[in-house]
């Protein structure tokens, strides 16, 4: 796997030969964008936080993956952690950062022990002077969301706050932090040492009705058929879901998985976990059951997201019971999109995703839980 080449701080040695120009136009070149779902390419956010008069910048590792049915980050945290810390030695350097933090996911608090050692002995070899924290989160998800992570580092709640400002230029302490997640800035090291480093491998994570769910690295374009004849249906498929948010679609075999066939088909890949779902599921159930997930998730700071996914849960259980008709489905929809145009943040923008697409792909199971 691309994502398990060790760089030695390798990286790091030759970051600091080649300079911080240099670093960002390799970067940029060899196409590095951010993995945590936005596509952001990496040396562009990062050119933007230099391009801030300050005397302070800090780098955050965004190690809280929370989406469900995504565990890759995980899969480096536990086989690849070096690298990752080498690509938070890279940022701190290339961005003239003294102070970095990982905010790792509160149910990977296991990890820590060992990524703490990894830290030292890692800081100790490059001779940077900076300091590299590791913040626990409490299981909330919606401080994978940038601006809620800075405000759980901060001390405060982990609320989503209102952009701009961004965090590049206006973050922890009101100074400029660049936030990138475990692939990223495992990606980074990598993509300067690696003359063959390819963008477009991509980590995996499969789950759901299959016989071998796990981790996986294949080229993007790869198709269906292969990620099927590798992971093994557990019985006929009839969906796969990306993450909690990026919405349902059926299973093609003859499907190229890239961002722009996914997209053509409305939803999003995001961090590209796919959770194969079974014939003998219905769609409204698995809808009703990530409603309820963005339900409990909701930080309740903006009416449309609070409210609005409550009514979602309703409807969904109303469809269930079959007491809903037409004119319920139609609701729902209006609901769902209602929701996700007036949400402060990415956890309301998207908690709706599933059931537009699956109303557009799936609609039959809808129309048979009717009175
Ligand atoms: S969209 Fe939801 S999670 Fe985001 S700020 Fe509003 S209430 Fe909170």
């Amino acid at each position: 796997m691309q994502i398990l080449r060790e760089t030695k701080l390798e990286g790091l040695r030759l970051a600091k030969k080649i300079g911080r120009a240099k670093v960002l136009e390799v970067l940029s070149k060899k196409g590095l964008v951010g993995r945590g779902g936005a596509g952001f390419p990496i040396a562009k956010k990062w050119e933007t936080s230099l391009g801030v008069k300050a005397k302070e910048r800090y780098v955050i590792c965004n190690a809280d993956e929370g989406e469900p049915g995504t565990f890759k980050d995980k899969f480096i945290l536990k086989n690849n952690p070096e690298t990752m810390i080498e690509g938070l030695l890279i940022a701190a350097y290339v961005l003239k950062a003294k102070r970095c933090f990982i905010y790792l996911r509160g149910e990977y608090d296991y990890l820590r022990e060992e990524l703490e050692e990894k830290i030292s002995e890692i800081l100790k070899k490059s001779k940077m002077k900076i300091s590299i924290e590791i913040v626990r989160g409490a299981g909330a998800y919606i401080c994978g969301e940038e601006t809620a992570i800075l405000q759980s580092i901060m001390g405060n709640r982990g609320n989503a706050m209102y952009k701009p400002p961004h965090p590049t230029v206006e973050g922890l302490w009101g100074k400029p932090t660049v936030i990138n997640n475990v692939e990223t800035l495992t990606c980074v090291p990598q993509a300067l040492v690696y003359d063959d480093w390819n963008p477009d491998y991509r980590l995996f994570s499969i789950s759901g009705d299959v016989c071998h769910p796990g981790v996986y690295e294949w080229e993007l374009g790869v198709k269906m058929s292969t990620i099927l004849d590798t992971v093994k249906p557990n019985g006929k498929l009839k969906a796969m879901a990306f993450g909690c948010f990026g919405g349902i679609m059926p299973v093609n075999k003859n499907l190229s998985v890239s961002q722009n066939t996914i997209c053509k088909e409305g939803c999003q890949h995001g961090a590209f976990s796919i959770i194969f779902i079974g014939e003998k599921h219905n769609i409204v159930d698995i809808c009703l059951s990530i409603a309820k997930f963005y339900t409990y998730e909701s930080c309740g700071k903006c009416t449309p997201c609070r409210e609005g996914t409550i009514r979602l849960v309703n409807l969904l259980k109303k469809i269930k019971s079959k007491k809903a008709d037409k004119s319920d489905i139609k609701l729902l929809k209006e609901f769902a999109e209602h929701i996700q145009e007036t949400s402060l943040c990415g956890l309301g923008r998207s908690c709706g995703n599933h059931i537009l697409t699956s109303l557009k792909h799936f609609k039959k199971d809808y129309m048979g839980y009717l009175k």
